[in-house]
């Protein structure tokens, strides 16, 4: 059992807790971050039964210019790889390799592509979706709405926001940490006050204090952060008391989670299948196709990564591990027949299951056509910001990313040290 007292209550040790949790110490408040699962890094976690790293959620540190988590890993001494330097992508064409110069057109229409999309904006124009502006009929255009919506975005085109897709586009490089995404999160966390394995079940605001309660006890704040995603917010996994703002409410219903699967799969033999470290597979879709991408051998290890998004991610994972391992087989056997059943083995493989798992029910949120604002919405002060949610949903721009949440829950952080500063002023 803990109990007892601190300045800053943080609800959640993935990216946006480790943030705020770091932060509050460096402002000098007392700090305790509450945990459900049995370790810290939330979406973030490097599997290493593969007899390598293999990231389960996130993987890349993208945006690496202005990624908060760039500067942080190289303090720490983690080599960052540049991913974009080495990418070799090819894309199946259904019977043959795309040719050089079809992967030339492919390279032409991505930019013909996302040209389209921005010109769709119209002043004023709410409520559009990704698959309203997204052009139809060309040679690749199903393969971009394929990869932009369920590959990127973790939703379906017809799902996210237009104007959101377009403010959290994301520039700049793509890094890979060599040791993984969740070993650098337990990395930043070490030092921090975390009790796991205490999911918070009740959380009072309505007195000058916040109160967190769950089977570990007890603990009042003088401020609190709750990071967890909008799929568990959804869940009702948290009763607040009193109830969440309707206005949060209905940020987190505009919020809802899209769902990203991984799996990973080891060699058996020393077949590499014809492709590079790093290189990426792609299969050409035809509209309302769906389809896997993979990244093999990465550093030259020998499992390869097979990446499911939205709708296709959610049936798989309905199904069971053994139904993501069976579709990425199906997919590798189209290009490689029966050679893929030599080349790769099913036992041991490594499946994510973020949609089911009670502590995230989904990987990252996108926003619902027409719910512009709801970002603001979800992160804007809860009486009179004691509480306030942070998180990858709340971001404006970096939504869905590590680097998002991490700014999301550091500023959390700072605007509950301005309060408790002015409070304490006050009654001095
Ligand atoms: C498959 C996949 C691939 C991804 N790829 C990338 C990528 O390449 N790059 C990138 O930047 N991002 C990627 N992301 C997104 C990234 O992982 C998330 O945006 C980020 O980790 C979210 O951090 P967070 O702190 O907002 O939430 P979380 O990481 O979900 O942290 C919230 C924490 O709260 C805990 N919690 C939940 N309920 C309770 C409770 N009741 N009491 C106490 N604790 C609770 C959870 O266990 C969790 O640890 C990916 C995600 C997935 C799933």
């Amino acid at each position: 059992m803990v109990s007892g007292d601190c300045d800053f209550l943080v609800v959640g040790a993935g990216a946006a807790g480790i943030a705020a949790g770091r932060e509050a110490l460096a402002l000098g408040l007392t700090v305790r971050v509450l945990e459900a699962r049995g370790r810290v890094g939330g979406r973030a976690c490097t599997d290493l039964s593969l007899g390598a790293p293999f990231d389960l959620g996130a993987t890349w540190l993208h945006a690496a210019q202005s990624n908060p988590l760039v500067p942080l890993a190289e303090a720490v001494g983690l080599s960052l790889f540049d991913h974009d330097a080495v990418r070799d992508s090819r894309v199946w064409m259904g019977d043959r390799w795309a040719t050089p110069s079809e992967a030339r057109d492919y390279e032409e229409a991505e930019r013909a592509w996302h040209l389209a999309v921005r010109q769709a904006v119209r002043p004023g124009a709410r409520g559009m979706s990704l698959a309203d502006a997204a052009p139809r009929g060309g040679f690749w255009d199903a393969s971009l709405t394929h990869w932009e919506g369920p590959v990127i975005s973790a939703a379906e085109a017809r799902d996210i926001d237009l104007g959101d897709y377009l403010s959290t586009l994301l520039v700049g490089t793509n890094l890979l940490p060599r040791e993984g995404c969740g070993h650098l999160l337990e990395v930043l966390a070490a030092g921090l006050p975390v009790t796991l394995g205490a999911p918070v079940e009740r959380l009072a605001w309505d007195g000058r204090r916040v109160r967190a309660e769950g089977l570990f006890g007890t603990i009042e704040a003088g401020a609190a952060v709750v990071t967890v995603s909008t799929g568990v917010l959804a869940s009702g996994a948290i009763r607040f008391e009193p109830g969440l703002p309707e206005a949060v409410l209905q940020a987190v219903h505009d919020l809802p989670m899209g769902l990203l699967g991984k799996v990973g799969l080891r060699a058996s033999g020393e077949d590499r299948l014809d492709i590079p470290p790093f290189g990426g597979i792609e299969r050409r879709v035809e509209e309302g196709e769906r389809a896997m991408t993979f990244v093999a051998w990465p550093f030259g290890r020998d499992h390869i990564q097979g990446f499911a998004g939205g709708a296709l991610a959610w049936e798989a994972e309905r199904e069971g591990e053994a139904a993501m391992v069976d579709l990425a087989f199906s997919e590798l056997h189209r290009i490689y027949g029966g050679r893929v059943d030599k080349a790769l083995r099913r036992d041991g493989a490594v499946v994510s299951g973020w949609g089911h798992d009670p502590w995230s029910r989904g990987a990252y949120a996108a926003l619902r056509p027409g719910r512009g604002g709801a970002r603001e919405a979800l992160s804007a002060p809860i009486g009179g910001g004691r509480l306030r949610l942070a998180g990858e949903a709340c971001h404006a721009s970096l939504a869905g990313t590590l680097a998002g949440a991490w700014l999301s829950g550091a500023q959390a952080a700072r605007q509950a040290a301005a309060l408790l500063r002015s409070v304490r002023d006050l009654s001095a």
